[in-house]
């Protein structure tokens, strides 16, 4: 192959993924992060009809993580997202672009084994809708922040 050709994606063929109804495995069950951007912050506030003040003094926790600071959603006790209810995410419409993007972000789709790996965790993996890989890497491309 000549120098110039692009290197083929593992995934150049897409991905198969939809969610499994009635999952909410990844809004919660073990501590984590769930990034949050001041403009989700405010549609999130918007859809709840509160005011941005009252949504982050509720909702959202600032974490220092030395050389940055950024704000997560918080977590009930067990760990799930804050905003998880029992039907599931409570803003669903607007969610954080961590949320909307899963599981397609740069980590999982690093290697075939993370992707695999990641099987684990979610039921939706290799099932399901197929996503081609322009898509993904389109998907890719949004992500500002990585885990
Ligand atoms: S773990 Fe997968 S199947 Fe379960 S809610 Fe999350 S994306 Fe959906
Ligand atoms: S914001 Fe919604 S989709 Fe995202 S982790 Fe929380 S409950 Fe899940």
């Amino acid at each position: 192959m000549s120098s110039d050709q692009p290197t083929p994606l593992w995934y150049d063929k897409g991905l198969n993924f939809s969610c499994v109804p009635g999952c909410r495995r990844c809004c919660g069950g073990s501590p984590g992060y769930v990034w949050v951007t001041d403009e989700e912050i405010a549609g999130i506030a918007q859809l709840m009809q509160l005011s941005l003040e009252a949504f982050e003094r509720l909702y959202v926790r600032t974490i220092n993580r030395g050389f940055e600071i950024r704000k997560s959603l918080k977590e009930q006790r067990n760990y799930d997202c804050i905003l998880l209810d029992e039907k599931g995410c409570s803003v669903y419409a607007a969610r954080p672009s961590q949320c909307r993007t899963y599981p397609f972000w740069p980590e999982l789709l690093d290697t075939e084994a993370d992707w695999e790996s990641e099987k684990n965790r979610c039921p939706g993996l290799g099932n399901g809708e197929l996503h081609p890989a322009p898509k993904l890497v389109e998907i890719l491309n949004t992500q500002k922040y990585k885990k």
